[in-house]
């Protein structure tokens, strides 16, 4: 869990940033929203000379990497390692939600992953049968016995290595003592948008201050989302061990409840 220095741009407000310490990074803690990059950034960013970003080069890996369950269109795909499903639950103070934001024009949508992302509905989420679909989950577990590929968990890199301007390996700390690893072909950076400027910056990269701000404006420029989350599924998390009981009993018999959390959540998009 981090907190963020005062940000200047968020009236001196400091703000709370989990993180996700685990294999399958934040994806494993996530609120399992299925909602992808807006056509229009992913345009704008092509536009700006990013070859290969616009939305029409990336859709066709969005779609490679899905395995939706409601099967292959123009734009879902089926069949690869991440399960995408509709939530399998719905709530009358989400259908109120959804019904007060047409009732101010907002249209209905039920897909923020087909032709339009404005609109008010239900969100996909990356699960199945009621179970996370971490990146853990979807593409490391399959592949976790190749004889090329080992995982060493409970380690910290503090440094990447440098011959000149080339990535040459990394500095780690594993319980105590530390390692160097020297890369053969190349270093692949993943800490996520804090820790990987982080990592950067103590291997002498990058800017001083890195502003949160910043990071969020330079992911996200156009879309905005409200989301709602049904009352109860929180009051049951945090609620007696009676509570708790009766919520994992429903999961157990239906595989929807407040242990699918988001499984009672919609949103509004706008661009
Ligand atoms: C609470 C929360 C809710 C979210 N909800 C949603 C959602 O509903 N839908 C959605 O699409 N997105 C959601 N996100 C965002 C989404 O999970 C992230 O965008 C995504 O996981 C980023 O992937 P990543 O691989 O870039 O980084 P991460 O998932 O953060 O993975 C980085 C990995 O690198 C490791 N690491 C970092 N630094 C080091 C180091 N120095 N040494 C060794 N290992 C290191 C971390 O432990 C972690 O395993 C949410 C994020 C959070 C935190």
């Amino acid at each position: 869990m981090y907190q963020s220095e005062p940000e200047p741009e968020l009236n001196g407000r400091s703000v709370f940033t989990p993180r996700g310490r685990v294999l399958g990074g934040s994806s494993s803690i996530n609120g399992l929203v299925h909602v992808r990059g807006q056509r229009e950034d992913f345009d704008a960013w092509a536009r700006l000379g990013n070859a290969g970003w616009s939305y029409g080069e990336v859709l066709p890996y969005f779609r490679k990497s899905e395995d939706q369950q409601d099967g292959k269109s123009e734009y879902h795909g089926a069949g690869g390692p991440l399960p995408v499903s509709a939530l399998p639950d719905r709530h009358a103070l989400c259908d109120a939600f959804i019904a007060a934001a047409g009732e101010i024009g907002i249209p209905r949508n039920d897909d923020f992953n087909g032709e339009h992302q404005e609109g008010a509905g239900y969100y996909h989420a990356t699960a199945r049968s009621g179970r996370r679909a971490s990146c853990a989950v979807a593409y490391l577990r399959p592949v976790r016995k190749r004889s090329n590929l080992c995982i060493q968990t409970g380690a910290l890199v503090t440094r990447i290595r440098f011959d000149g301007r080339h990535a040459v390996g990394v500095d780690y700390q594993l319980r105590g003592a530390s390692y160097t690893l020297r890369a053969h072909r190349e270093v692949l950076l993943c800490g996520g948008s804090f820790n990987s400027p982080q990592l950067l910056q103590l291997s002498g990269l990058g800017r001083r201050r890195y502003s949160l701000v910043t990071a969020f404006r330079s992911c996200c420029t156009r879309q905005v989302s409200v989301k709602v989350s049904r009352i109860i599924s929180t009051s049951a998390l945090s609620g007696s061990a009676r509570n708790r009981s009766r919520s994992t009993t429903r999961w157990l018999q239906s595989r929807v409840g407040s242990r699918w959390g988001c499984a009672m959540s919609c949103c509004v998009a706008a661009p």
